[in-house]
């Protein structure tokens, strides 16, 4: 695709060739015309010259006398007297040996009695001749014929041709040229506009503006319509972030709020739970669910003080930290997660494992892991948390014998909000989404491996501190 700039030298190119080529042509037609008649006005004023000379007495061969052709004023001007049978009675001595063409031809059109042009070709030459037939008291006694040589009409026509045409292709040569570098100028600021809105679609710099300086023309309004929708832009960017930010605010606000309460109620129904020996085994479940359902609580609460945390873009604090002892934790924590068969496999593989990294959000991983583990596996299956080392890397592994997850849902689970098989379980997506983000702070990262029909395995590793 042609640029604008091309494009534009283009046309104008095209037009002015036309231009250009009307005009050349036109000229050429001109002068060709004007010599034409030019050289016809000579032959006919010199065949006049003849005429009015002629002093008809006695036989024609005497009473015609040639006025000299003067080489310097009419140059290339030939005279010739014939009669009617095609005898030369006269003619001008410039001719030399030659002749004017004579044929019957000739001789029929001017019995007519009428003058007439003619060109002919004589020896590669051209001659235009002016043929008069003679005539006394009515009886036509001869013609006369004025000739003329065109080589130097012909040579004038063919230098202004040449002329024209290089001169014509210069001419265009300059004005493509001075018409590109001028369209240049003028589409320059429409290439700044360019450049600004891809260095704001980019930087997402909304407070950037163009820097326009010309006139107010079509360009200048271009540009200053544009700089009027980036302030537009730049305020509904803010006003969106604003509400944003006011959300974030919100969702951690009421999330660290509920903390506190939630965490009260765990401890006073865990207290209730060991005061009351004499409850029935019923009152006993029932407490027993309370309790696991306040804990799920406090975890989604967490869940979404850590989302709005993340959003917020903050960094999460590390110091270096023991990971078998946090490992040890969640997995006195775990069996209260859910009725499957609770294992653990290898754990004191970590128990020199010492890494850069924040105890609670750690904590916060594996349980969201171990959480999910525990709802989607039945109380017939087992759960395993097991230790692993790799090069250079400590691994965390949760397994469970669940339904396992469909291979096409994989890639999305650490999505946001993103539930695989349609709604399950209770929850709202965000476990995996937070799962990764806090791995990703540790320079670390969840994989998975998953068959549906026989369970999942979640790994976290967590790099060596450097
Ligand atoms: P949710 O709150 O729905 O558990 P998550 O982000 O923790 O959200 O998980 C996303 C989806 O991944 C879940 O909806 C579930 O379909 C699937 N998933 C996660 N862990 C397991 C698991 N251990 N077994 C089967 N499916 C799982």
């Amino acid at each position: 695709m042609l640029s604008l700039r091309s494009r534009l030298t283009l046309y104008y190119s095209s037009v002015l060739a036309l231009i250009l080529f009307l005009f050349g042509l036109g000229l050429y037609g001109g002068m060709e015309r004007y010599l034409a008649r030019q050289t016809d006005a000579i032959l006919v004023e010199k065949a006049q010259e003849v005429v009015n000379s002629l002093r008809p007495r006695g036989p024609l061969r005497q009473w015609i006398v040639l006025p000299n052709v003067n080489v310097f004023s009419s140059p290339g001007l030939y005279l010739q007297v014939v009669d009617f049978q095609g005898l030369v009675l006269t003619k001008s001595q410039n001719l030399g040996f030659q002749y004017l063409p004579s044929d019957e031809n000739i001789l029929g059109l001017a019995a007519a009695g009428e003058p007439f042009f003619q060109t002919v070709n004589v020896e590669e030459e051209k001659l235009r001749m002016y043929n008069f037939p003679l005539s006394v008291q009515g009886q036509l006694v001869g013609l006369l014929q004025v000739g003329r040589s065109l080589q130097l009409e012909n040579v004038i026509l063919a230098r202004l041709g040449q002329f024209l045409f290089f001169a014509g292709v210069l001419v265009l040569g300059l004005a493509a040229a001075g018409g590109s570098f001028l369209a240049r100028l003028a589409l320059a600021p429409v290439n700044h506009l360019t450049e600004v809105a891809a260095a704001i679609s980019e930087t997402r710099d909304f407070d950037r503006r163009v820097v326009y300086e010309g006139p107010a023309d079509e360009i200048g309004e271009l540009a200053a319509t544009f700089n009027a929708m980036l302030d537009r832009v730049a305020s509904i960017h803010r006003s969106l972030e604003e509400a944003y930010a006011a959300q974030r605010r919100f969702v951690a606000d009421v999330s660290h709020e509920l903390r506190t309460p939630l965490t009260t109620i765990r401890g006073n129904l865990e207290l209730l739970q060991s005061l009351h020996d004499s409850a029935t085994q019923e009152e006993r479940e029932i407490l027993a669910d309370v309790v696991s359902e306040v804990e799920r609580m406090v975890r989604l609460v967490q869940n979404l003080l850590t989302l709005a945390r993340a959003e917020a873009g903050r960094y999460i604090e590390k110091t270096l930290v023991n990971l078998g002892e946090i490992v040890q934790e969640v997995a006195r924590q775990a069996p209260l997660l859910g009725e499957a068969n609770f294992k653990t496999e290898k754990l004191d593989l970590l128990q020199e494992a010492t890494v850069l990294g924040n105890a609670d959000y750690l904590k916060q991983l594996l349980l969201i892991l171990l959480d999910n583990a525990f709802k989607y596996t039945p109380a017939t299956g087992i759960v395993t948390l097991a230790g692993l080392r790799g090069e250079g890397w400590w691994g965390i592994q949760v397994k469970d014998t669940g339904p396992g997850i469909p291979a096409a849902d994989l890639p999305h689970i650490f999505d946001r909000f993103y539930r695989a098989g349609g709604v399950r379980r209770s929850g709202a997506g965000l476990g995996l989404a937070i799962a990764s983000w806090i791995a990703r702070e540790h320079r670390g990262k969840v994989e998975v491996a998953s068959e549906e029909g026989k369970g999942s395995a979640f790994t976290f590793w967590i790099p060596h501190p450097a």
